[in-house]
């Protein structure tokens, strides 16, 4: 199991056999949804039915928690959304379900995709009357690229909706998986009795708790008290079971984790009905953190030396010192608080004293973290998203995908005097990945382009660069929505055509830029000889 490129050379006092079971004992996830389906009350209720063992952030700033007392939290207050991507860790049955947050809001940026590389499987819930809204279909895209497995959740269902069967139809001929139920919901939509559980056959009937918002009280029952209890919607459901058997629609672990299947759930997220068989499904069902393969396709072993990676970054939460927080996510052997690391990038060594799973109010200090746990490391100045940590940097991951972006425009200083602090500012952002600054050639260096996958993206910069960098900017609108990938030799081909515009980023890769999709095709029919390669996440 060993990756050749490393000696064991753990810390004295931990064995392989200890960070193979500790990371056996973790299940890191995220929720993918639509806004409104109901993510933030699933991950409450998965956080009633468990142990909260601590939380980085709060969960969408409606649970009470104590915030982020910052400018940041401000935004928040103002937008009623949450900007960070947060992670909740949980303990049931002996086990640890590291839950990262996906940002939800309809201007969701960057930072949502970005959540997924950091994450073994995926729980895609749906709202039982609207199925695969368009949120779903981005982010279910990142998964599929990823080969990320899904566990599908169809929620809402104490309301009038779909058809169960209709329902996982839209999902099989959306997603290409073919959907695997593992419970089946007695009574119709909107009339919802309870579950059949098509593992056991038993019949899980719920009744909401008196006050609504604790746990619903569960009343299990045998096939004949179902029968009894219920009369035809039982033996509807049993029937249906039984069809579902009959046509192979079974959960088989090794279809699920191969991407060819997904199981599903029926929950009423809000009266706690369904939740329980979802949090033992995370433990049951989805896949433990493995071995990692490096940007060399060299195997990086669980048991290897500590390795990270790093997919968020977030600055700027405590007005008073602008302190920086990169969150990296686990990849190999144990974090130890005090544990010198190197970047890959630039090979700088750091002394991780300052570790936190939690921001805000709540921060609390992390001294050991596993694979799979996700870690905030307070003030890590040089660290960027993407950037792998070891103990000799000599370790780098795959860098994150280049997600789609849909919104473009201009920005130059509000006040040209600024000009320094403007460029310097931009430059930070852009390696942060707040935001993409791209160069147009039509324009010049005078007058960059920004490019984001939610435009909230553009208001951090403004923010951020009025606070932080003391030049406010002004941004100019794009008419563009979608970008290809070019090779710089065919540049002036599009440079041509009309509508377009040629731009390349920090690194050196040219994109040209459209209106529509329809101005995509009507160029590639003009110009056969042009290769435009799509960018990971498309509409
Ligand atoms: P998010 O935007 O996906 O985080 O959605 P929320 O968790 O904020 O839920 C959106 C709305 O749907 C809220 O008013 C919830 O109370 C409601 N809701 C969530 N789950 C259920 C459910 O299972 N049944 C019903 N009837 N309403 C729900």
């Amino acid at each position: 199991m060993r990756a050749d490129t490393q000696t064991p050379g753990q810390t004295a006092d931990v064995t392989p056999a200890q960070v193979l079971a500790e990371a056996g004992r973790r299940r890191t996830i995220a929720v993918i949804s639509h806004p409104d389906a109901g993510k933030s009350t699933l991950t409450e209720a998965l956080a009633l039915h468990s142990n909260a063992l601590r939380e980085a952030g709060h969960v969408h700033g409606k649970a009470g928690h104590a915030g982020v007392v910052s400018d940041w939290q401000d935004m928040e207050k103002q937008r009623g959304i949450s900007i960070s991507s947060a992670v909740l860790q949980l303990s049931h049955r002996d086990q640890v379900v590291n839950v990262v947050d996906t940002p939800g809001h309809a201007d969701f940026s960057e930072d949502t995709y970005r959540a997924l590389t950091a994450v073994d499987a995926v729980i895609m819930l749906i709202d039982a009357a609207r199925g695969m809204e368009v949120q779903t279909r981005k982010l279910f895209a990142v998964c599929k690229e990823r080969g990320l497995p899904v566990i599908t959740v169809v929620n809402k269902w104490d309301r009038p909706g779909r058809e169960a069967l209709e329902l996982l139809d839209e999902v099989e001929s959306v997603t290409g998986l073919r959907p695997t139920p593992m419970t089946w919901p007695v009574g119709i939509a909107g009339d919802f009795r309870g579950l059949l559980e098509r593992g056991t056959g038993a019949y899980v009937k719920y009744t909401k708790a008196p006050g609504g918002a604790t746990r619903a009280l569960e009343d299990r029952m045998n096939a004949q008290q179902a029968a009894e209890a219920e009369g035809v919607a039982w033996q509807q459901s049993v029937e249906e079971h039984e069809l579902l058997s009959a046509t192979g629609a079974d959960h088989d672990e090794e279809e699920f984790l191969a991407f060819r299947t997904t199981p599903v759930y029926f929950t009423a997220a809000v009266a706690n009905v369904g939740v329980g068989q979802v949090l033992d499904a995370i433990i049951d069902v989805a896949p433990a953190p493995h071995d990692q393969l490096d940007v060399a396709g060299r195997t990086q072993a669980l048991t290897a030396n500590f390795s990270a990676q790093v997919f968020k970054t977030q600055t700027g939460m405590n007005p008073a010192h602008r302190d920086r927080l990169a969150f990296a996510r686990v990849q190999t052997g144990v974090f130890h608080r005090g544990m010198t690391v190197r970047d890959n990038r630039s090979g700088r060594p750091m002394v991780l004293k300052h570790v936190q799973t939690v921001f805000g109010a709540d921060r609390s200090t992390v001294d050991v973290a596993w694979p799979g746990d996700v870690i905030g490391l307070v003030n890590a100045r040089h660290v960027n998203v993407g950037d792998t940590l070891s103990e000799a940097g000599k370790i780098a991951y795959p860098p994150l995908p280049v997600f789609a972006p849909e919104h473009f425009r201009t920005v130059r200083p509000a006040d040209l005097s600024f000009g320094k602090q403007f460029r310097q500012g931009l430059r930070e952002l852009d390696a942060e990945g707040v935001v993409r600054v791209l160069t147009s050639d039509s324009r010049g260096d005078g007058e960059p382009v920004l490019s984001a996958v939610g435009v909230l993206q553009f208001d951090v910069v403004q923010h951020r660069m009025t606070h932080e960098y003391r030049s406010a900017v002004v941004f100019g609108e794009l008419p563009f929505s979608t970008a290809r990938i070019i090779d710089p030799a065919d540049a002036p081909v599009v440079r041509g055509h009309r509508g377009t515009e040629v731009v390349s980023n920090a690194e050196g890769r040219f994109f040209a830029l459209f209106t529509d999709e329809w101005r995509v095709r009507s160029f590639e029919r003009d110009n056969p000889g042009v290769k435009l390669q799509e960018l990971v996440v498309t509409s």
